[in-house]
Order: structure tokens, then sequence, then C-alpha cells
């Protein structure tokens, strides 16, 4: 056994599907390395810094070609074995590369090689951990005195003291601090609990019913489809079963779908609980993600609330996994390491065995199928919580109206009464800009992207032409290049467009419009929704921003510009999507006393899912629109794998999937996965790269699994300037 080497398998932040392996570096014994601790290793002719994931007495590389590891840059691991875990299942799930899905998961500062051992924050609270309860100070050296005197001074303050506190009684403490919490004897708390919380609510008996159901199950894993409208107290139902998982000394994980609605819902649960609450989003910086980050696996957040990659942060007691708007698509990872971060939740929760609610108004088809065939429980809040009253739906047949506007008689109508009342309005459309179309009305040419099969939309506010697919900028051409002639029209509506004709419609109301252009700025957001409460607001126009998450209680007409690009997608989840949207979108309709009203423009006004939807309800177009998937023999009744290739000219993506079709057609020879393609992506330039996709489905999640692992070994390891090529496991959109 002694002449045994040591291997050490790392995973380097590379594209590289399996782990490298290493010898120890000199002078470190064997004992001293565990999993999840981060090494300096030498890498072509740099170093790099890759997680240890095992140590093995083999390796496929003869020993003495292997190089050895410059330093351990830990003394303990930063990642926790079960998320050390969860990524490596991740890593084999999408089948990417281990290395890369763990410099995901990280914050940057830890992949960079920084400390894990947090600074003090300022106005931190310092706490004696459970460790440090079973020292007796008594029992420390004589040369530890000032350890001793500290320890015992926060074992007598269970609710801890901040520095200058303990600076009352222990001049200079900051070193002593640092001392203590480098034993883990104390610990600090980086959001001061505050004085005084706003009481929970009385349940429903609906809501009742459900935090009981879930409560009885805390100890194991229960995955709950949390269905209910907009209105219906879910939030409340995720408050009250926090409340109880912190009861029991527990942390909570809840995932958000977008970082504009982050203020809000943080309000609402530092408003209830006296415990330290952190977030995680795109907009915090290095520091605060690692204090984020730390605070959680360390146990001292008792709360964490974030966003898509919030769900990999690691908890040192995880009690209850929430994802509030389980459907939102953002959920997705759209490039590099296409990950669920609902999926991963679902996974954590089962290998933590606790419960996790997924809670939504419109579930998506893939969590609903789990529910209906009872592998999640259904639970169901029917009605709005309060006074507020379903809104009430009707179709504008759009054929039968002038094409001069974007805005319907009947709408317009409806408008003039709610202003009329005093009330607001919500007008969706989902395209910003002025006019999506320019073209000549003499030769018919269109104004379209040089890198996009894309046209080119005019922005009356910048005045300019841009491409919403490459980001594009153009000056806005007045002379047609094709035939010189000088009538060039704007076609189509976009929000600015909608904005003009009701003030021209509507001269003495007050119009806000809400979309990316007008929110650029930090804050711009958070006044323009003020504004709304204040009721400094009578129409608001704006894009899918409106739809999520905001509450507007004085609205009681929303109006659906133009519905129709969602009944006819190209996209096989374009329907679900579309019925997803109108239901939120209206959702903001009546929330208070005022009974709502939604007006939907279509020239579709037969078309039957659509009629479904607003005649039946939500529950009704889902299951149908479940027998159509069934029927069509997409998701969720198979399983779907999207190679995805671009290329900077027209033919190697192609030929690339090709290719891979030559060698998956080799393999299947039990004909268990269907392969359709190589065809160009349905917008096939984009930014310059020309695309292509091969779609892969199966009835059976394994037997796709098995023959990926198989497959993609033998798939050319492209990724030059020139052609690229990604794997999309359980693609959200074949575009
Ligand atoms: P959702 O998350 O389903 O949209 P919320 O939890 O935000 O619903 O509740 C909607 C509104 O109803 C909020 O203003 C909330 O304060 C109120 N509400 C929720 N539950 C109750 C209850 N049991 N009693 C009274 N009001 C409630
Ligand atoms: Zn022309
Ligand atoms: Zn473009």
């Amino acid at each position: 056994m002694k002449n045994q080497p040591i291997i050490l398998q790392i995973a380097i932040p590379k594209p590289l599907y399996s782990h490298f392996d290493y010898l120890p570096p000199p002078n470190i014994k064997p004992k001293q390395l565990r999993p999840g601790m981060r090494l300096r290793v030498p890498f072509g002719s740099r170093t790099t810094i890759g997680v240890l994931l095992a140590v093995a007495n083999t390796s496929n590389v003869p020993t003495d070609k292997l190089k050895a590891a410059l330093a351990v840059i830990d003394s303990k691991p930063i990642l926790p074995k079960d998320i050390l875990s969860l990524l490596q299942w991740a890593s084999g799930y999408y089948h990417h590369p281990i290395g890369e899905v763990i410099a995901t998961a990280l914050p940057t500062l830890l992949n960079q090689g920084k400390s894990d051992y947090i600074e003090t924050p300022p106005n931190s609270h310092w706490l004696v951990t459970a460790a440090g309860k079973a020292i007796n100070p008594k029992s420390l050296p004589k040369q530890q005195q000032r350890l001793a005197v500290l320890l015992s001074l926060l074992q007598q303050n269970p609710l801890g003291l901040n520095e200058n506190e303990i600076a009352l009684q222990l001049p200079k403490p900051r070193p002593t601090l640092q001392a203590l919490k480098k034993r883990e004897w104390i610990n600090h708390q980086v959001l001061s609990p505050q004085a005084s919380v706003v009481p929970a609510l009385t349940l429903n008996a609906a809501q009742e019913e459900v935090v009981n159901q879930v409560a009885k199950k805390f100890e194991q894993f229960y995955p709950c489809l949390l269905d209910g409208v907009t209105g219906s107290g879910k939030t409340e139902v995720y408050l009250q079963l926090i409340q109880r998982v912190l009861d029991k000394g527990k942390q909570a994980l809840v995932l958000i779908p977008e970082i504009n609605l982050t203020p809000q819902t943080l309000n609402r649960f530092k408003e209830r609980f006296a415990v330290p609450i952190v977030i995680w989003h795109s907009k915090l910086n290095d520091t605060e993600r690692l204090h984020t980050w730390l605070l959680a696996r360390d146990g001292i957040a008792a709360i964490v609330i974030g966003t898509r990659s919030a769900v990999w942060i690691p908890l040192a007691r995880p009690g209850i996994f929430i994802v509030d708007e389980e459907h939102d698509q953002s959920y997705k990872q759209q490039d590099h390491f296409r990950y669920s971060a609902r999926d991963i939740a679902i996974m954590r929760a089962k290998r933590a065995k606790v419960p996790i609610l997924l809670g939504t108004a419109t579930p998506s088809l893939d969590t609903l199928h789990n529910a209906l065939t009872n592998r999640y429980q259904h639970l169901i809040l029917p009605e709005r919580a309060g006074s507020a009253v379903h809104p009430s739906f009707h179709l504008i047949d759009m054929r039968q109206q002038s094409r001069q506007s974007g805005l319907s008689q009947p709408l317009k109508q409806a408008i003039e009464k709610h202003l009329v009342a005093q009330q607001q309005i919500l007008l969706f459309i989902n395209r910003r800009g002025y006019a999506p179309v320019l073209m000549c009305y003499n030769c018919g040419w269109i104004a379209g992207c040089e890198h996009c099969d894309a046209r080119l939309t005019f922005h009356d506010t910048s005045h300019h032409l841009q491409c919403h697919h490459c980001g594009e900028i153009r000056p806005l051409i007045t002379k047609c290049p094709e035939c010189g002639h000088l009538k060039l029209g704007l076609l189509g509506q976009g929000t600015e467009r909608i904005e003009e004709d009701l003030q021209k419609e509507f001269p003495s109301a007050r119009i806000l419009r809400i979309d990316s252009d007008s929110t650029k700025n930090k804050y711009a957001m958070h006044t323009m929704l003020e504004r709304i409460s204040k009721g400094e607001v009578d129409i608001l126009v704006g894009t899918q921003m409106l739809a999520k998450g905001h509450h507007f209680p004085k609205v009681t007409l929303v109006g659906v510009i133009n519905i129709d690009s969602g009944l006819y997608g190209v996209d096989f989840r374009s329907t679900e999507r579309m019925g997803q949207l109108l239901m939120q979108v209206s959702g903001r309709a009546g929330r208070a006393d005022e009974k709502g009203e939604v007006l939907i423009q279509t020239y579709h006004p037969e078309h039957p899912l659509l009629n479904r939807l607003i005649k039946k309800g939500y529950a009704s177009f889902a299951n149908a629109a479940l027998k159509e998937r069934e029927q069509a023999g997409f998701p969720p009744y198979s399983y779907l794998a999207l190679l995805r290739a671009e290329a900077t000219d027209t033919d190697s993506a192609i030929a690339l999937l090709q290719k891979a079709k030559t060698e998956a057609l080799a393999l299947n020879e039990a004909e268990e996965i269907q392969i359709w393609g190589p065809v160009p992506a349905p917008m096939e330039k984009r930014a310059k790269w020309y695309r292509a996709q091969l779609l892969l489905i199966s009835s059976q999640r394994q037997a796709l699994h098995n023959f990926l692992f198989q497959w993609l070994p033998k798939l050319p390891a492209a990724s030059t300037k020139k052609l690229r090529w990604s794997l999309d496991v359980d693609p959200q959109d074949l575009l």
C-alpha cells in the first residue's frame, strides 16, 4: 500500500468534460486534503484555481507524466459536501463540464482565490455559536485570558453584541474577535435584528390547510405545486411556512424570477421577520455576493432570497425551498451552463429531504403534469384573499377595426369610461420602440439588420433604428436605398407609438411608459412605481415588465394591444407562454375593491385555446394545451435535448450537425431516440452567426441521457472563432 500514488482529481474551470489529475503539492499530507478545497495548479503555460473532487490511487495518465499541484488554498473545504455532490450531479445531467459548473455556482471572489473568511462588516452583531457555548472559558490556558473574557461575555449575551458594546468591557476587541471566529466559537450577523415586526395575517381556510399540510412534512421531501391566482395569498403562505421553519432553527431559500421584483418581496420579508435575511441577484457587487453566500453557508442568514443562481447557495441547515412564479422562463439559464434553477431546487430539496413549494398562478405544463400524475402535491388557493374579485374578459375582433391605429374603438371607449371614473388603466404591448418596420411605399424595401435575419425597430425617443437581437444601432434612413424614393412608412406599433396615440386621443390623461428603455436608469423603476401607487398616473403603457409581480391596486382596465404573436408562434411552448402572460397581465387588474376588466385585441378571435383561456380559465386552458402536447409527443410527454451549432459562414453549422447526426444514427440502433434535423434555426442569422440545430427526442429520460453520454465524446471539440456548438438539455425553446 505504501507505494500507491496519491492522485488528486481536480475540477478546472475550462470546457473540459472530465476532471484533471494532479499529484499533491510538495509538503502536503494527504490527510490534509478534502474534497471541496481549492488548489492552485499548473495548467498549460499558466496556473489556475481548481476544486478538489476526490483523492484516488490511480489515473489514466502515467504517474510520471502527472504534474503536482502548486498549493492548497483552503484549510478546510469551501464547498459543503451536499453542494459539491449536487454540482457533480448537475454536470452529469446537463452534460456540462464540471469545472464550469462549479465556477457558475461559486461567487466570483472565491473563483479568484479570495478567502472564504468574512472581514467584519460594519454594524455586525457578534454571537456565540453552538460550539462556543460548549466551551468553558475557565478551561482556557492563562495566555488566552482575552479569549476567555470575550467568550464569557458573549455567552452571557445570547442576543449578541456589536463591536462598540464589546469595546466598553474589553478595549480593542477586534483581534480577539477574529481569533474566536477562527475557532468557530463565535460568529457575526450582518443585519442587526429589528425591534418590531409586522404580525402575520390570519389565514383563510384554504391558506391554513396548505400551511398545515406542508408543515406535517417538514422532515421529508415534499414537492408541491402551490396553484393560486394572483392575489390569492401565496406569499402569505410562504411567510408563515418560513416562520415555522425558523422556529425549528432551520433556513429557507426563496427563488424569485426578476431583479426588479426584489425590493417589494424583500420588504415584505423584512417587515415580518426579526432574523438576518440576505439577498442575491445580478446587481450585487462581488463583495456583497460573497457575503450573502458565506452568511448562508455558515448558517448565519436565516432566509436567502435570490434570482436564478441563488439555487446554488449552500445552506448550513436547509428547512424549505420556495420557487415563486415557477413557470417563469428566467429560471432557465440561456447560455453556457443551461440549467433550470427550478429543477435544481427540486433536486436539492429531494437530497436535503425537505419540502419545496412551486408557487404560481399559471403553472408550467411540466409542473402541472407532475401534479396531475401525483408526483407533486397539488395545493390550490382558489380565491383571491381579501375582497378582490376576478376580472372579466372580452376579445376585440381587429379584422373589423381600422388599421390606422393600434387602438380599436371598443378599447378607446373603455379607456374613456375608466378615465372618467378616475381609475387606472394598464395597456400591455410586447414590443418596445415606436414601430417595428420601416418600409418603402414605392418598392417594398424593408430596413433590416446587417447581422441578423431581423428587421430594425424605429425608436422615436432616441430617433434611430435599432436591432433588438444584436443591439446594432443605425441612423434613421429617409431615402429608400433601393429606389431612392422619399416616401418611407413606419408600420406597426411599439410602446412609444401607443403612448403617442394615447396622448393625442386623451390629451389630459397622465400617461406613463414602462419598458426597458424608459427604466434604464437605476432608480427609474422605483420612481415610476411610486408615482403609480400615489395615483399620479392615469394610463400605464408597457411591455411584459408590467406583467410580473407588481401590485397596481388602482388598475381596473387592462388592454392587451396584440396577442397574436403568441397564438401561432414558431415554438412548441408559444401557446403556453401566451396563456401565462395573458393571465399574469390581467392579474394586475382589480386587485382592490373594483372589479377589473380585460380587453384583448386579436385578429384571431376564434382561436380555440384563447377562447378556452378567457372563458374557462387557466386550468382548463392548460389541460387542453397538455392534450395537444401529448398528441405531438412533446414535453412533458417526452424528453428533449437540443444540439445547437453556429458558424460565421452559411454551411459549417449544418455540416457539423450532419456529422453529429451520422454518429448518432450509428449509436441509436435500438431507435430509442428520435433525431430531427439538422435544420437552420428559426432566426438563422443572429449577431453575425449562422445558426442550426439538431433535436433529440426520447420517451425515456434515462435512455436519452445514456445516449448523450456515449454520443457527446464523439463530437468534434469545436469551439473556434468560426464554429461552435452547445448542448441544451430540457430546452425551453427551439429558437
Ligand atoms: P399572491 O402571492 O398569491 O399574489 P399575496 O400573499 O401577495 O398573494 O396576497 C395578496 C393580498 O392579499 C396582499 O395584499 C395580502 O396582504 C392579502 N392577504 C393575503 N392573505 C390574506 C389573509 N389571510 N387575510 C387578509 N389578507 C390577506
Ligand atoms: Zn424603395
Ligand atoms: Zn441584429
